[in-house]
């Protein structure tokens, strides 16, 4: 399969795995957009929430949930964000669903209909 994060969990693409477990596998972002950018990736290919199993959500909570505890390794103590882009308008732009993980500073919230 031509994925991107495919070819990445099989180590066919070099990354910086930070966490991974049966389930998911964290990076860091190859372009961060925050001091402390990071992405958690499902370990089963799916493109879209709309393609997402019961036992992919339950899955993919699972790793959400870990996040509170790699927090302090990962220089997110103060806080972070969470974001899922879905489709176009979102941006996203690798169609592996995954979650980018944004911190390591004050995140401001910007008013996107200006
Ligand atoms: P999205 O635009 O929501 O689909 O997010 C895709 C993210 O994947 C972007 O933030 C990219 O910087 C990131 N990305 C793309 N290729 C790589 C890579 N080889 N290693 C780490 N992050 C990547």
């Amino acid at each position: 399969m031509d994925c991107i994060f495919c070819k990445i969990d099989k180590g066919e693409i070099p990354s910086e795995k930070v966490y991974e477990d049966d389930d998911v596998f964290v990076i860091r972002d190859i372009d961060p957009k925050a001091e402390k950018h990071y992405l958690m990736i499902p370990k089963r290919h799916y493109k879209l929430i709309d393609e997402m199993t019961d036992a992919d959500a339950a899955a993919l909570m699972r790793g959400l949930r870990k996040i509170p505890s790699l927090a302090g390794r990962l220089g997110l103590d103060g806080g972070y964000r969470l974001v899922i882009n879905q489709g176009d308008d979102a941006g996203q732009s690798v169609f592996h669903l995954h979650v980018h993980i944004l911190g390591g500073q004050p995140l401001d919230f910007p008013d996107l209909k200006k």
